[in-house]
């Protein structure tokens, strides 16, 4: 709590201090400075803003958004920053008052999700008219983001209109690309074994594009813890369907998944883990799945791998 009241204390500092200069700041040399919250939506940043703008990106690998709550670093490199983009739809779960404060301070804030049409999203499961945040999933809407994200980088910068686009329609081209390889490599799942069990509802919209039943342990936010009745009965699903392998989420404690595990094997069936997915975070800058292409390459060679 006290750390908590420090951290609007220093918001509401630097608010007042930053408050003559809302439209943010360009950086010594000039450049565009830009903030994202999440690995995936940073990453789209960095493709299409390329070296024409400075970026940062607040959470890191294995952080999960649900849980993510901004420090005064945060505050202070959103309140410089000129455009923020997040993802929207309540996955920064515990970011809500920082994102108000900035928009009360008239800030360029932008959630990439506002640009999928609502019957392209998937209700939540857990949570009354609202929609599941994790649209990443789906390569379809994510050009859509990618999108949505040139065309504020042009509004707001209309010098690299040009450079910007371009950026746009070669990421776009590689996304094409990596959609076919995953297309080849999923053919090769039978159509009766593609159920995904993960630790927590990250994955419906991949469920959707590709033809996999999908059920996570936990609901569509890590806030909500699982429950025993949870396992047990997703145990007793494994055991009825002789599921061979379920997940881990690099950025959700393996423990509920390993918990399943021991629960199937008491009921005298062996499930394997069938190794690591990035679901809510890329993973390690300079690796294959650090970038969001390679991260979805890596999920379903994965899962492929496991399941096939
Ligand atoms: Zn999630």
């Amino acid at each position: 709590m006290i750390k908590k009241l420090a951290i609007l204390a220093t918001l509401g500092f630097i608010l007042a201090f930053t408050a003559c200069k809302n439209t943010g700041q360009k950086s010594d040399d000039g450049k565009m400075y830009v903030v994202a919250t999440t690995t995936m939506v940073h990453d789209l940043v960095k493709n299409i803003g390329g070296d024409r703008i400075k970026s940062d990106g607040l959470m890191g690998p294995g952080v999960d958004p649900h849980l993510y709550r901004a420090s005064e670093s945060d505050v202070s490199k959103l309140s410089n920053a000129e455009i923020i983009f997040y993802n929207g739809l309540h996955l920064e779960g515990k970011l809500v008052d920082v994102f108000d404060k900035m928009n009360r301070l008239g800030k360029n804030i932008y959630p990439v999700a506002d640009t999928v049409k609502e019957d392209h999203l998937i209700p939540s499961a857990d949570y009354a008219s609202s929609y599941d945040p994790h649209i990443w999933f789906d390569i379809n809407l994510w050009k859509k983001a990618a999108h949505f994200i040139a065309d504020k980088l042009s509004k707001h910068d209309p010098e690299n209109r040009e450079y910007y686009q371009s950026n746009l329609k070669n990421y776009i081209s590689e996304m094409d690309s990596v959609q076919k390889q995953i297309n080849s490599l999923i053919d090769q799942v039978p159509k009766d074994k593609r159920i995904l069990i993960t630790a927590h509802d990250a994955f419906n919209y991949f469920g959707q594009a590709f033809g996999f039943e999908v059920v996570g342990l936990q609901g569509i936010s890590t806030a909500s813890e699982a429950g025993v009745k949870d396992v047990q009965n997703l145990a007793d699903m494994i055991v009825k369907n002789k599921i061979g392998a379920i997940f881990i989420e690099s950025s959700v404690p393996r423990r509920n998944i390993e918990a399943l595990q021991e629960a199937v094997k008491s009921r005298g069936f062996d499930v394997k883990i069938g190794g690591e997915l990035y679901s809510d975070a890329l993973g390690t800058p300079g690796t294959e799945e650090g970038t969001y292409t390679g991260m979805f390459l890596h999920n379903v060679k994965t899962i492929v791998k496991a399941l096939k």
